[in-house]
């Protein structure tokens, strides 16, 4: 029997997960599919129901339904629960469903990576307030960072995200307007800068301004199409560390896979299957 993973998501405009994910069963010699499913709002409900059959090894899942999934399974992990969404579904032998979060494990692998050090008493800026700055604050906090400052279009969206979060680890956390003041001043002493926003992607531009950064600053872009953003253009001409969200990908896919199927060590497999699309600024197919 072909056992069965699907992504849920709506629209799903790159294979990025499919590639990867297929890749692996293939390596691991692992008799199973990795399907796209673009779903209506009023299909989510099913879609999950039919994941509890015996064919299933899980779910992927992605924007808009990563809070909506965390209220149809049958449990959710308590980091997905803190986060406030699963971007991933495991299907247990007795058919229940787990709902987990491996954007927060992933971005850690990703920035850890990227900086060359560990994650921990550092003081961060991220931008964004959405769900990838929910899990990129999380990771930041669980792993020990003496600071974060959210700095968001939308102030009320990045103050919900600071109260969220303001009992995880020791490190304080505050939250600003990317036009406050107070966000320039949070930049000018920061170790790591972090875009969790859609503008590099979805839109031309930066929502950080690298030339604040003191010179050991890391520029951590989650964004990977296109592969290098205007952000991480201004780092690299000003010698700083500067990453796309390529790593986080590929390490959040490789834990996604070992919960579905016992097998680590994907990573490599992975990367070597998606790097033609992630080389490619206009995959999107
Ligand atoms: P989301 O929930 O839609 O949140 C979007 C965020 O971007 C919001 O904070 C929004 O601010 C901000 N934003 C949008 N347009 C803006 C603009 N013109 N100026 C300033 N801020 C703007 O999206 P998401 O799911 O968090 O994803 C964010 C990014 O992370 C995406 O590019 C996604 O591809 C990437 N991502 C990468 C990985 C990876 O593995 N590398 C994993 C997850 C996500 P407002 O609150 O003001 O609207």
């Amino acid at each position: 029997m072909t056992q069965r993973v699907a992504l849920l998501g709506k629209p799903l405009r790159r294979r990025h997960s499919q590639v990867m994910h297929d890749a692996a069963f293939a390596a691991a010699g692992i008799d199973a599919r990795y399907e796209l499913l673009e779903l209506e709002p009023d299909a989510v409900a099913g879609a999950v129901a039919e994941a509890r059959g015996p064919d299933w090894l899980g779910l992927g899942v992605t924007a808009p339904y990563k809070r909506v999934v965390a209220e149809l399974v049958d449990v959710v992990e308590a980091d997905a629960a803190a986060i406030g969404a699963v971007n991933n579904v495991l299907r247990a032998q007795d058919g229940r469903l787990i709902g987990i979060n491996t954007d927060a494990p992933g971005f850690r692998v990703g920035v850890e990576l990227a900086m060359g050090r560990p994650l921990a008493d550092v003081e961060v800026v991220v931008t964004g307030a959405g769900g990838a700055a929910h899990a990129v604050v999380f990771a930041c906090l669980s792993a020990g960072v003496r600071r974060v400052t959210i700095g968001n279009r939308t102030l009320l969206s990045a103050e919900a995200l600071a109260q969220r979060f303001a009992d995880v680890g020791a490190g304080s956390i505050s939250a600003v307007a990317l036009d406050d003041p107070a966000f320039a001043t949070a930049l000018r002493s920061a170790d790591l800068a972090v875009n969790a926003t859609t503008v590099g992607m979805l839109e031309p531009g930066a929502t950080i301004d690298v030339e604040l950064l003191p010179a050991g600053a890391t520029v951590f872009d989650l964004v990977y199409v296109p592969p290098e953003t205007p952000m991480l253009q201004a780092a690299r001409a000003r010698g700083l560390r500067a990453t796309n969200g390529s790593e986080m990908l590929i390490a959040q896919a490789a834990i996604a896979f070992e919960r579905w199927t016992g097998v680590g060590g994907m990573a490599d497999v992975m990367r070597a299957a998606v790097t033609p699309l992630l080389a490619d600024a206009t995959s999107r197919a």
